[in-house]
């Protein structure tokens, strides 16, 4: 997919709280390309990678985390370990520098609606970004 597919698809999905894809990769009904799991986290390969190493990570327990927008209080804790996932698979990724994109809302190019945090690597970053 090239990014203005990206862009499409955001422009196109309606921001709610029903179920997603993620659900179906954290049940493990739709295979998906894990690279870390915890108790509390999944990181997966994007399935159209934007970079060399591009991996999703999220929450396994949504608890009404769509977006980054709506986060509450009782985010705080799982918002924090999905940024400390993020450096743990950077390590493991032997990333020399990465970006970490929180996609937000239709205007922020989110298409998916459950909180998730990109990880890019394995090229120069470029500033600022799209
Ligand atoms: P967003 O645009 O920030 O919402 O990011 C959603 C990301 O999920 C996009 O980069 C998609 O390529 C990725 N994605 C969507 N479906 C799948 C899947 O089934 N497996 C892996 N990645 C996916």
């Amino acid at each position: 997919a090239t990014s203005s597919d990206e862009k499409a698809a955001a422009l196109s999905t309606t921001p709610s709280d029903s179920p997603t894809i993620f659900d179906k990769i954290i049940s493990k009904e739709i295979p998906s390309n894990i690279v870390y799991e915890d108790e509390k986290a999944l990181a997966f390969r994007d399935i159209s990678p934007q970079a060399p190493t591009h991996i999703i990570i999220i929450p396994k327990v949504k608890d009404g985390l769509t977006r980054l927008s709506t986060a509450e209080e009782r985010h705080v804790e799982i918002l924090g370990h999905l940024l400390y996932v993020a450096k743990l698979v950077a390590k493991q990724e032997s990333l020399d520098g990465f970006r970490i994109v929180i996609n937000d809302g239709p205007l922020g190019c989110q298409s998916v609606y459950h909180l998730h945090v990109h990880l890019l690597g394995g090229r120069q970053m470029n500033w600022p970004p799209g």
